[in-house]
């Protein structure tokens, strides 16, 4: 159990969102509860950063065989990858079944 450092009561805990609260003068402590970094929002695969139809009229289009549907245009562009040291990386994407992969060139 808790006691509030100001006035050294005892903290009673609030059932509704299980903060421990001085009944005295009102000081709020919000338990042990660890706030864990949702680290999936981060976690973005870099392959999917443009939405299925999203560019479709602004990208260029090239000619290249997709392995996925045989169809022979893609849109395509360039996307800077995390570190800088890195090249550009040329990504495709099928006009046909939005198929994307990069270019490993
Ligand atoms: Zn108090
Ligand atoms: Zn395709």
């Amino acid at each position: 159990m808790k006691f509030c450092p100001k006035c050294e009561v005892r903290l009673k805990k609030n059932n509704s969102n299980s903060v421990l609260s001085c009944p005295k003068c009102g000081y709020a402590e919000s338990g042990s509860k660890e706030t864990k970094k949702n680290k999936q929002d981060e976690i973005k695969s870099e392959i999917n950063i443009l939405d299925e139809n999203e560019g479709k009229e602004t990208l260029p289009t090239i000619k290249i065989d997709c392995e996925k549907c045989g169809n022979d245009q893609a849109v395509w562009w360039m996307l800077q990858t995390r570190s800088a040291d890195e090249p550009t990386t040329q990504f495709y994407r099928c006009i046909k079944c939005n198929h994307t992969w990069r270019n490993y060139a």
